[in-house]
């Protein structure tokens, strides 16, 4: 087929496989996974849940997204899932819609301190429909402080409190938040859409535990499809009282439900939740389990070798997949940096650091994360010479020579790992 859009999908590819790849939210998906999500199955129009369809057509979709919801069960130990979010704000829309009244406040992790934009950021729906507060670290440790945490939501009362983040390298509190929560009267939801796939197989807290409402994205370390799920470690009746026309109190699962579907959404992507389905049945495996062991211990390596190197790294270290960089002591900027390692094919994203003096489109820091690396077949050994090719980029980020020749050797070294038959 010679279509300019397939002629670009090939030059991705090569992109995909040249480079190093450390933007923590990204990984590479298996071939299988990717089948799934170019099947037939995007044909298929399914608004509802399996066996209350508005559509006919739907007796095998049924028993794919009863599969796909089991899987995800049993990964997490959930009593009750919905796997139809688009995505994860989708996810995060759907839970605030189903809990929320417009002009509710909210308590979420400071978008500036690692936070994301869905937990209350005046740019998006979160932040224009509810009233957003925000926690944030302590400069010196760079951690979460629970006794701020609970000033805040003592002073702000907030409906429902977020916990969770894009870019904070430090396990949750959770059993703490939930007490803070419950001595509000708030709903504790944990948007884990960045460390999924670590909890999932036991390496950080179970926020199901603890938490109301869990949601998460598919596709950083889950390693799945792009898209969202929401769940819960048990279900419960629904706080406010609401009854159903049989004068039944309604538990929160229908609440959620119709959060997703007509709440946010149309008709779900039953190819995408097959593709869910397949990744999911792929994280149950010993090999994924090993997977995310590989992904924490890249990410401790790389952080301390890091260290060494004299980079000032928010909360001195990590604790799973992910790091966040202050680069103010090297001189040189987020945005910088970026671009200057993207030249030499090594992808990051810049990002800010907690206080940081500059602009979101400047900022003084990079995130980096080990999923995708780790997927691609990057071990122990590795972690030092991938520090040294950083620094070499950040300590030369102006000098062309040098980013000419750090690239070649990342193409070189990449190239004894191939990626994707399809
Ligand atoms: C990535 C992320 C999301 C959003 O996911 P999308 O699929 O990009 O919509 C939501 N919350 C957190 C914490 C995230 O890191």
């Amino acid at each position: 087929m010679s279509d300019l859009i397939f002629d670009l999908i090939e030059q991705e590819k090569k992109r995909q496989t040249e480079g190093l790849e450390l933007i923590a939210s990204e990984n590479y998906v298996s071939d299988d996974v990717m089948r799934a999500m170019g099947s037939v199955l995007t044909n298929k129009y399914a608004e509802g849940l399996p066996g209350k369809r508005y559509y006919g057509g739907c007796e095998i979709v049924d028993i794919i997204e009863n599969e796909t919801r089991n899987r995800l069960k049993e990964l997490f130990n959930a009593e009750w899932v919905n796997v139809q979010p688009h995505s994860g704000a989708q996810a995060n829309a759907a839970v605030m819609l189903a809990c929320l009244n417009a002009g509710d406040s909210i308590l979420g992790f400071d978008l500036s301190h690692g936070g994301h934009l869905t937990h209350g950021s005046p740019v998006n729906f979160s932040g224009k429909f509810y009233k957003a507060h925000f926690y944030g670290v302590n400069e010196t440790s760079g951690r979460i402080d629970m006794n701020v945490v609970e000033e805040k939501a003592k002073a702000t009362q907030p409906k429902l409190i977020i916990c969770g983040a894009s870019a904070y390298s430090r396990d949750w509190e959770y059993a703490e938040f939930r007490r803070i929560a419950d001595s509000v009267g708030a709903l504790l939801l944990a948007d884990i859409s960045h460390p999924a796939g670590l909890i999932a197989r036991g390496l950080l807290n179970d926020p199901l535990e603890h938490c109301h409402i869990v949601t998460s994205t598919t596709h950083k370390t889950l390693r799945g499809p792009r898209g969202g799920v929401i769940m819960m470690g048990k279900d419960f009746e629904n706080p406010w009282g609401i009854k159903t026309p049989k004068g039944v109190t309604r538990m929160m699962s229908a609440i959620l439900d119709s959060g997703v579907f007509p709440g946010t959404q149309g008709g779900p992507l039953e190819h995408v939740i097959a593709s869910k389905g397949v990744a999911f049945g792929e994280a149950l495996t010993e090999e994924y389990f090993n997977y995310t062991l590989q992904v924490v211990k890249n990410a401790s390596i790389l952080a301390n070798t890091l260290v060494e190197m004299g980079y000032n790294l928010i909360s001195s270290g990590t604790d799973n997949h992910c790091m966040l960089i202050d680069l103010r002591n090297k001189d040189v900027t987020g945005k910088d940096a970026e671009k200057a390692l993207e030249f030499a094919h090594i992808t990051v994203n810049k990002n800010m650091v907690p206080f940081d003096d500059k602009s979101p489109f400047v900022t003084s820091g990079i995130r980096i994360g080990t999923p995708a690396i780790t997927t691609r077949g990057l071990l122990d050994t590795d972690m030092p010479r991938l520090a040294s090719l950083i620094d070499r980029v950040i300590t030369n980020y102006e000098n062309e020579d040098t980013l000419i020749k750090v690239k070649s050797e990342v193409n070189d070294w990449m190239s004894n790992y191939p990626l994707f038959s399809l």
